[in-house]
Formats: C-alpha cells, structure tokens, sequence
C-alpha cells in the first residue's frame, strides 16, 4: 500500500519554492483579495492561464473591486468579456458582482456554502474562493486536480463518470493547514509536473505516494470515455452596410451567446446549408441584391461545429427598415461581438475592400 501521509507537506514544500508567478495571486504568505480570486477563477473555467491573464489584467485595471465592477454596464462587461467564450458567464459575473456589491456590502461570504448561493458560482469556484481567499479547508478539483488524482490512486475509470470518485479521494488529501497554497499547488502540480503527456515523474515531489508511476502507467491517465464526433451546423450570414455603417442585432438573453451581438444571419442547422428560401426569409431587409462571398467562417463550439457563408449587400435608402441596429465599422471594436462574430466580421471586411 503507498504511503500517502506526507504528501501535503512535501507538496507544500514543492509549491515554497517552485510556485508560478501569476497576476491574480498573492506574495508568499499574504492572503489573496477574494474579488481576484473569483474573478480569475470564473475565468480560468473556460481557458488556459496564458489566454485569461489579459483578461484578468483588463478587468482589473477598468473594475479594480467588486464596487466597480457591480455599477458598469452589462455591455461594456461583455464588450470586455468577449473571445473568452461562454458569454452566460460574463452574464453571471456582473449579476454576481452585483448581489456583492447590493446585498452583502461589497464583501464576499468567507465559506464554501454561501459561496455557492452566489449567481454563477460553482462547486470548483467556492472551493477555490473558500480555500485561497479565507483559508477554509475546500477540495478545490479542476482538470489539473483530477489528472493529478486520478495517477497518484490509479483509478483507470473514465471520466467524466469517474468524477466523483476522483473528487471524493483528492478530498482525502487536503490537509487542514494551509489549504490555500495546498490547492494553488496541486493545480500547479498538474500545470506544470503532472502533464497530460509525458508526466516528469522523476522530478515529483509527490512520486513516492503515487500509484500510477509505481505501475508505469501515468501517461494512460486519465482514462476518458471516447466522445461523440461532433456535428456541423451551417448558415448564412448577412453582412448589411449603409454609409460605412453594418447592421448588427442582439441575440436573445437566454441560450448559446445569449445577449451577445452578432451579425444577422439565418438558423444555424445541421443537414446541410439552407435553401435559397430559408435565407431570403431571415435576410434582414428584402429586396437587397445580396452578392455571396468566396469561402467560409469555420467556428467550433462545445458540442458543434459551425460553418458560415457570408453574403454581402448594400441597404441603400432602405436602411431603416433593416431589422437590428447600425454600427460605424470603424466601431465594431467596442460591441460585444463574441468570437465566431469577430471572425465574421474579419471575413467580410477582407472580401468588401
Ligand atoms: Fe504525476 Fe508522475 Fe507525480 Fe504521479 S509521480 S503525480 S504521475 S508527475
């Protein structure tokens, strides 16, 4: 049986002089702000470190508290927000800040439970927010806690069913001192040693304790489920000018980029591209000669890929009746497009100029 008593200390001992320099942590030995943390936290769900840092040092620099960030607008907070992706949670962040802000003074309760009471908070993000802003002992488990687990006790069952096994034993490890750095180590342990591929094992501080590389099986871990191919979507975009100005229209509050802007375009639907009258029906103004550009926007979501073809008019004295809103093209930059938009965007100005 591995012995598996000192792996906090000696994992504590790892992360004393080998711990990442990142903009949302605390020096050694101070507590973190907890607008960071969370702010970093919500995040980091949905990207790496490397992409989230300029997001991070943005917000902060234009919201530096809660306070801050609570009276902005929703816009410019998803203006901000986008090329991050999953827009609901720059939604839920604002609607957070501002329940901090309005409901409970401007601070963030100091335990897991209430934590999670929080609009957009998770069982990941009140841990992390317990743990490394309030010193709380919380399992804090991400991708990089599992994989880590899930070598150190072998389990070869796949995920995602495995997951809470996998959170149930990395519970087994949190010690009771210092359970904020114990968890900023394991995610760097997992970041940085404990890789996907090719796991450095002889430089570990934990290799004593862990299973997996007694049994030379690491790089196998974690075992996952193999996926389902994922479907394409198509449809048709409609890139509308008048006098230097294109026509955007806001999607609805609620589903995939909900509240986002986007450039007007048909169903996005999986069988095929739509039909000559599926596209005349949802173009934005009739009667425009719409003149389709060469080639297409590929985008990958979640659990879809999209394929967009762009067709390009002029709404001439029309403009008005056009259903959506006009923006000045030199001030796209500031809507909220999310990233398949921008990508729209760039094709059309590519093949109109
Ligand atoms: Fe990961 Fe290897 Fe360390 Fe085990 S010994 S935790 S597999 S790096």
């Amino acid at each position: 049986m591995t012995d598996r008593t000192d792996f906090a200390a000696r994992l504590l001992g790892w992360y004393d002089s080998h711990r990442r320099t990142l903009p949302w942590r605390a020096p050694p030995g101070e507590r973190a702000d907890p607008y960071r943390v969370w702010l970093s936290e919500i995040m980091l769900q949905q990207t790496t470190v490397v992409a989230a840092a300029p997001y991070f040092l943005t917000f902060l620099q234009r919201w530096p508290t809660v306070r801050h960030l609570a009276e902005a607008p929703l816009d410019d907070v998803l203006a901000a927000w986008a090329g991050l992706g999953y827009y609901a949670r720059a939604r839920n962040l604002h609607a957070c800040a501002r329940h901090v802000n309005e409901r409970l003074g401007g601070r963030f309760p100091d335990d897991e439970t209430a934590l999670l009471d929080l609009p957009g908070v998770g069982a990941y993000t009140a841990a992390a927010v317990a743990a490394i802003a309030f010193g709380r002992k919380a399992t804090v488990v991400d991708g990089n806690v599992e994989r880590v687990v899930a070598r150190v006790f072998a389990v070869t069952d796949p995920l995602p069913g495995v997951k809470p096994r996998l959170r149930a034993l990395a519970a087994t490890l949190t010690p009771d001192t210092r359970p904020g750095d114990y968890a900023q180590a394991m995610m760097d342990l997992g970041a940085t040693v404990c890789t996907p591929r090719k796991p450095q094992c002889l430089i570990c501080p934990v290799s004593h304790a862990c299973e997996a590389t007694r049994m030379g099986i690491a790089e196998t871990l974690p075992a996952r489920t193999a996926k389902a191919d994922k479907p394409t979507r198509h449809g048709v975009a409609f890139w509308l000018e008048s006098a230097m100005a294109v026509l955007l229209r806001r999607r609805p509050p609620t589903g995939l980029l909900g509240g986002m802007a986007e450039v007007p375009s048909t169903p996005w639907e999986a069988g095929g591209p739509p039909t000559p009258a599926a596209v005349q029906a949802a173009a934005p103004l009739a009667r425009v000669p719409w003149r389709p550009l060469p080639g297409s926007v590929r985008h990958t979501f979640s659990h879809f890929h999209l394929d967009l073809t762009v067709t390009a008019g002029e709404a001439g004295d029309n403009w008005p009746a056009a259903d959506g809103y006009w923006v000045p093209i030199g001030a796209l930059k500031g809507e909220a497009l999310p990233s398949v938009m921008r990508k729209v965007v760039r094709h059309a100005l590519d093949h109109t100029r």
